[in-house]
């Protein structure tokens, strides 16, 4: 008996004492997060005003033509350069060629603490204005929306960027981070006169601790998911492009032989184009689906979950991955984008030429790849040619400071919106930030259906005047949540 009493006590004891611990623990993280969400919210921000000087701001940079090529961002980095002097924020710029001009600004924080680095690119893909129902350089208003090549990609990008810190900086909000802005020439062309060439040439002027970037953000109906979703890329697909050519013999197109170059790549090109790599589940979408599984019916959850299994890969491409810009995530891919042979049509050419554009994926052996794609070819008379080597960074980690505060941003302000680690079929700048170790996200807080987002680089591209004022009140949480000192 009276080791059994002494045995309750001692286990009351322990549970009290557990109990305060869990008090404490509860307590300490109150504290966390309401010190969290005093610094989310500082006073007197009139996001009225500030969203109607954000409007003008962002037409203004969309009627400067930076279409690539020849991507001349000169004039739109004096626009946005001006806009930022005259509140007494530091600038400086950066000419990789004429005309190609980066743009940095800077609020500085504590010295030896890396800043946070909002990026962005001018560069436009070219429009053809007879296609568009709105001029592509007029940023017109109409029905909510703001029409310009560049509104989506990637111009509203840098409007959130820069109101972001203008707001900063007119509330005098004391950082422990210092945040970067720096805008791009030449992404649509791959970055090398633009983001590529700032890292190697002057990353003394970056050097962040982290990345926003675009290449993801929110999406209604995602995967089949009720309500919006977040996928925000954290790695991409490595470009790797491709010329072939194989000669052959030319001579009279009324002597059909079994040596010209035509039939020679195009019986070449049907073996490799009939055997797609085989399917391929990288960990970000294992992470990615394992994440969104619980929330799908049966049994799309229990493939979901299951992709690595043969059949249930099979049975959720044939369902909610169908969409062709998720089924290019689970595999390498390659595309027959160019093909160029001949000369008059009697003629048999002596050499016929073709593009690849292939896309590896996170961990892909580009020697293997090439290696199968000659065994696949099977014809020792092919030469094959790099136009682009592929790029290899790693992905940026869905944990830690940067991925923990996107979540937060999110769930502050998109309702129940689910974060999800995804990854991009094209390439972005982001790659070049990875590859120095800098974790890099691509998150532009905006809310686009896929009709949208099929206007990115096609005709009549618009962004509403709503996801402008969405997306610069989720970069200024986000970047309050990272940058600003806590109370
Ligand atoms: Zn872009």
């Amino acid at each position: 008996m009276h080791s059994l009493l002494k045995f309750v006590m001692r286990v009351r004891l322990t549970m009290s004492a557990l109990a305060a611990a869990m008090l404490a623990v509860a307590m300490i993280s109150m504290i966390a997060i309401s010190t969290a969400c005093y610094a989310a919210d500082p006073p007197s921000v009139d996001w009225d005003k500030i969203n109607s000087e954000a409007l003008d701001y962002f037409r203004a940079y969309l009627k400067f033509d930076t279409t690539n090529p020849p991507s001349n961002t000169t004039a739109a980095m004096d626009y946005l350069k001006g806009i930022l002097d005259k509140e007494g924020i530091a600038t400086e710029t950066f000419e990789s060629k004429p005309g190609m001009v980066s743009l940095v600004a800077r609020m500085p924080g504590p010295a030896g603490v890396k800043p946070l680095l909002l990026m962005s690119h001018a560069d436009v893909v070219p429009a053809v204005a007879a296609n568009w129902t709105h001029p592509p350089f007029g940023a017109e208003l109409d029905d909510g929306y703001v029409w310009a090549r560049g509104t989506i990609d990637n111009k509203a990008h840098g409007i959130m960027a820069l109101m972001t810190m203008l707001v900063l900086k007119r509330n005098n909000v004391p950082l422990r981070r210092g945040i970067e802005m720096m805008v791009n020439p030449d992404e649509e062309a791959g970055g090398a006169n633009g983001a590529e060439w700032m890292v190697k040439t002057h990353w003394d002027a970056i050097d962040p601790a982290f990345a926003f970037n675009e290449g993801g953000g929110a999406a209604p109906d995602w995967l089949g998911l009720k309500g919006v979703s977040v996928p925000v890329a954290v790695s991409e697909k490595r470009v790797m492009w491709l010329h072939l050519s194989v000669r052959g013999k030319g001579g009279h197109g009324s002597v059909p032989k079994p040596d010209n170059p035509n039939l020679i790549l195009v019986n070449a090109l049907h073996r490799l184009l009939e055997n797609q790599p085989p399917i391929r589940i990288t960990p970000i979408i294992t992470e990615a689906m394992d994440a969104v599984a619980p929330f799908e019916p049966f049994p799309t959850s229990f493939e979901l979950s299951h992709l690595e299994l043969p059949e249930m890969s099979r049975l959720a491409m044939a369902g909610v991955l169908s969409p062709y810009n998720i089924q290019a995530l689970l595999r390498d891919t390659i595309s027959l984008t160019m093909m160029n042979a001949g000369v008059k049509v009697n003629v048999v050419p002596t050499i016929a030429e073709a593009g690849l554009d292939c896309r590896l994926l996170p961990g892909t052996d580009a020697e293997a790849f090439l290696k199968r794609i000659r065994e696949l070819l099977g014809d020792e008379r092919f030469t094959i040619d790099f136009i682009q080597h592929p790029d290899e960074a790693p992905p940026s980690p869905t944990s830690g400071e940067a991925w923990e505060a996107i979540k937060r941003a999110v769930a502050k302000n998109f309702k129940e919106a689910m974060v999800v680690p995804w990854m991009t079929t094209g390439g972005t700048d982001s790659r070049f930030l990875r590859a120095r170790g800098v974790p890099a996200y691509g998150f532009v807080p905006t809310v686009l259906a896929a009709g949208e987002m099929a206007r990115v680089h096609g005709d009549d591209e618009r962004l509403s005047v709503d996801n402008l004022n969405r997306g610069i009140k989720v970069t200024y949480d986000l970047t309050i949540d990272l940058c600003a000192a806590k109370q």
